[in-house]
């Protein structure tokens, strides 16, 4: 059944009760599920009610360390590299295969954990985290260095090997699946890894390592560590045997993670940084479709998206109705338990983070944007907060730079191109950007015009494993999934060989 691990509404006040067992809650460290070192646990909260799901293993540095070293030993003398690039993939395959079998128990942690829509999570999240380490099975076999002409006198060949240790930091907005982002490349290269997952979303990457293991993963080559960012996360970061870093998480930590590694080992550092993503309404734009899908691209996860289309620029020929109908499809998003049917959207993932979007809302009422629907919380429990469109917004408003990572569209108009290019450049970020157009000269234009990693044209946040992700400036270093993750687990040896007369002789 569509709840086939939660219980159904048991009654009609109060949220679903999710019938599946939380099993796993320690560290999963060198295959095996234990205790902290310190023996300390935290909570992981319900973010439709602030309730208790399950208390966790709290991981820090001496976790860390034992963590590095088992990823370290399962790197240098475990079955993992001896193993044909084809057998590895066998294994990734398998673990997709398990992943797919249990779909539903772990849609139901992802959701119960997060506050996302079970349906979003089951049919697009968890099948995504299937796919992606297809994906990525299916690039073992096909890693290889070249044969470069250089110079004629010389045999040059190049080998592309595994880094070593990957030390992996994620963040609570998409838990399964940036957890699909990080391991999927990194096993598929032959790189043994220590990823800490958020501490508001620990639930299913213990899950799925579980799986890995039942899958044949060897003992050590995935260790998953619960704990906080200062703790374990700085440790992992600044850990003198790990061979390369991957984070993904606000521009500020970025920094932090990105010093830690340079004032350890000099570890290559691989960042997914924050966003303010402009999407652009042009004055040709079937407005209906246009409103719809501006709605999606800022709103879809509870507004907790790195690429959310956070800055909505509008034509002024079409800014009037655009508003109306705009404020129309927000007023209408149906918010609530993300457990029932046809929720759209359930609550932001805890009260630090529902505190600080309703300090955003009230930063642009002060700052003299129209507030259009919405404004302020949703019920009385929980973190739910309704869908929010203010218009009138101006570039320097707070609302319109900084990340809100929250369910509040704020709208921009402008009056030509040349001017929306400027504006929507004019930002410390450069992740995605969105344009709705008719017109192929225009669409052309803005593609090549804006600083962003991704350009999406008359749709938003398509992503394949296929596609690449990542930022400009401030929102990051490197690209994740498609072949351009391959080259960050990566380490290229040029092999050169006289062809005759070595010089020695
Ligand atoms: P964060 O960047 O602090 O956390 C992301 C990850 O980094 C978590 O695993 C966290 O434990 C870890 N971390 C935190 N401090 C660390 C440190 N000193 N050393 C090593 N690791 C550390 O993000 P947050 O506090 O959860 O959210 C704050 C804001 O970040 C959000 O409001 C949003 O704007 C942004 N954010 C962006 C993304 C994204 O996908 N780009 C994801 C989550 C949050």
């Amino acid at each position: 059944s569509r709840y086939s691990n939660a219980a159904a509404a048991t009654a009609a006040e109060g949220p679903i009760i999710p019938s599946v067992a939380v099993n796993y809650t320690q560290l999963l460290i060198n295959g095996q599920f234990v205790d902290a070192a310190s023996g300390k646990t935290f909570p992981t909260c319900d973010p439709r009610t602030g309730e208790v799901i399950a208390n966790v293993a709290e991981g820090d540095v001496e976790d860390i360390n034992r963590a590095v070293s088992a990823a370290r030993k399962a790197f240098d003398n475990g079955p993992w590299p001896k193993m044909t690039a084809y057998e590895r993939s066998k294994i990734m395959l398998h673990f997709a295969d398990l992943i797919e079998k249990h779909n539903d128990e772990i849609a139901t942690l992802e959701t119960w954990d997060n506050g996302k829509p079970y349906d979003q999570a089951a049919k697009i999240e968890v099948p995504m985290v299937a796919r992606i380490f297809r994906y990525y099975a299916g690039w073992a076999d096909k890693i290889h260095g070249l044969v470069v002409p250089a110079d004629g006198q010389h045999h040059v060949q190049t080998l592309h090997e595994p880094i070593g240790v990957a030390g992996q930091i994620i963040p609570w907005n998409f838990p399964l699946l940036m957890f699909a982002w990080k391991v999927g490349p990194a096993l598929a290269c032959g790189n043994t890894v220590v990823i800490k997952t958020a501490e508001q979303t620990p639930l299913t990457a213990l899950y799925a390592a579980k799986l890995f293991h039942e899958a044949g993963l060897p003992e050590g080559v995935l260790n998953v560590i619960s704990g906080f960012g200062p703790t374990a996360g700085a440790a992992l970061a600044s850990h003198m045997d790990v061979d390369k870093l991957a984070f993904t998480g606000s521009t500020e930590t970025g920094k932090v993670v990105l010093e830690l590694a340079a004032r350890s080992n000099l570890k290559p550092v691989t960042l997914e940084l924050g966003g303010k993503s402009p999407f652009i309404v042009c004055e040709d734009a079937d407005i209906d479709k246009a409103v719809e899908l501006a709605h999606f691209a800022l709103f879809f996860n509870q507004g907790q998206c790195c690429c959310a289309g956070s800055r909505t620029y509008v034509h002024e020929r079409v800014y009037d109705e655009f508003i109306e109908k705009a404020k129309e499809r927000a007023v209408k998003r149906l918010v609530g338990d993300p457990f029932k049917e046809g929720i759209e959207q359930g609550p932001q993932v805890d009260s630090e983070q529902f505190q600080k979007i309703l300090k955003c809302i009230r930063s642009g009422i002060e700052d003299g944007a129209t507030l259009e629907a919405g404004g302020e919380r949703f019920g009385t429990k929980g973190y739910y907060i309704k869908p929010t469109v203010f218009s009138n917004v101006k570039d320097e408003m707070l609302i319109a730079r900084d990340e809100i990572f929250g369910p509040v569209q704020s709208i921009l108009k402008f009056k030509d191109y040349d001017e929306v290019i400027h504006r929507a450049n004019n930002t410390r970020y450069g992740l995605a950007a969105g344009v709705f157009t008719q017109n192929l000269e225009t669409a052309n234009i803005l593609t090549r015009a804006l600083h962003a990693g991704t350009v999406w044209i008359n749709c938003f946040d398509v992503f394949d494993a296929a596609i690449p992700f990542g930022g400009y400036k401030m929102s990051g270093h490197g690209r994740e999934k498609g072949i351009y993750s391959l080259s960050n687990y990566l380490q290229v040896k040029a092999v050169v060989t006289p062809l005759k007369n070595p010089a020695w002789l």
